[in-house]
């Protein structure tokens, strides 16, 4: 079993009336980019946790979790409604397989999120490693509206640091964005409009693809690039696809 290690909220980013950040001093920073630490709040005499993906890199002196409102939920308000110097628990162990770790070789990285999925992917392209092992890694970031789209200079300054390895489609479903997919990611796999814009393929020779987020949108893509031959990746049975569902 993990221990909580009593931590401390030092910076809260409120994106919009629903999605916010935390910045959290704790004792435990030992993960590896892509894992989840379990987060909790005592709610009337009762501990309450849940998973969350880690957004900063291994190595800083803060750990940062991504997350939005679910109003019928115990913990999401909660951790809404902190502010800096509350505390809150953090489990001493990160867990998950959502890391470059895990990944066989290959050339081309597409990692697809859908809202704060995007969090993991964000603490793997701030450090070296992902970038001396891929040729190409494409990041597709699925949302509603605008408001919706966090992270947006962190994203930049990938961008500018890693020029033509690094591309960036943001996916906008309900509102208007220049330079922004208008569809969901599956139906811009189905269409060819995704690799179009990335300039790759998503094939078996060269692709691995990582998902996080929604469940409806790892099941479409699992099952249009299923269609084209790529595998579910297991480490017995090295494959294409590898998935972390939050609901
Ligand atoms: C491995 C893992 C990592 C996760 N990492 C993150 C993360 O980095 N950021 C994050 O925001 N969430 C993440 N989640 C979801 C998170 O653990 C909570 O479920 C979520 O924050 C809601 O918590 P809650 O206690 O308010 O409601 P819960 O009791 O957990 O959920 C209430 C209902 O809302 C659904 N639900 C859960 N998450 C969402 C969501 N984001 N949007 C809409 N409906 C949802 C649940 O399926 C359930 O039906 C992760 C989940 C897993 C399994």
């Amino acid at each position: 079993m993990a221990d909580w290690l009593s931590s401390e909220i030092i910076e809260k980013i409120q994106w919009n009336e629903r999605l916010f950040s935390l910045r959290i001093r704790s004792e435990f920073k030992n993960f590896i980019a892509g894992q989840f630490v379990r987060v909790a709040l005592d709610i009337q005499g009762e501990r309450v946790a849940r998973p969350y993906s880690l957004v900063n890199e291994p190595g800083d002196e803060f750990l940062e979790i991504y997350f939005n409102i679910v109003p019928e939920g115990p913990l999401s308000p909660a951790l809404a409604a902190l502010d800096v110097g509350d505390g809150i628990f953090v489990t001493d162990r990160a867990n998950g397989f959502l890391t470059i770790d895990e990944v066989p070789g290959c050339r081309h990285l597409w990692l697809l999120a859908t809202g704060t999925g995007v969090g993991p992917f964000l603490s793997t392209l701030k450090g070296d490693k992902v970038w001396q092992r891929f040729e190409k890694i494409v990041l597709g970031y699925s949302v509603r509206d605008v408001s919706e789209l966090s992270y947006r200079e962190q994203i930049a300054e990938i961008e500018n640091r890693h020029g033509e390895q690094f591309c960036f489609v943001p996916f906008v479903t309900r509102e208007k964005l220049d330079g922004a997919m208008e569809q969901r990611i599956p139906v811009c796999i189905e269409n060819g409009s995704f690799e179009e814009r990335a300039g790759i393929d998503i094939n078996t020779e060269d692709s691995h693809v990582m998902m996080c987020g929604n469940s409806a949108m790892i099941t479409s893509v699992t099952e249009c690039l299923e269609a084209r031959g790529l595998r579910k990746h297991r480490r017995r049975e090295p494959g294409h696809i590898t998935t972390e569902k939050y609901h």
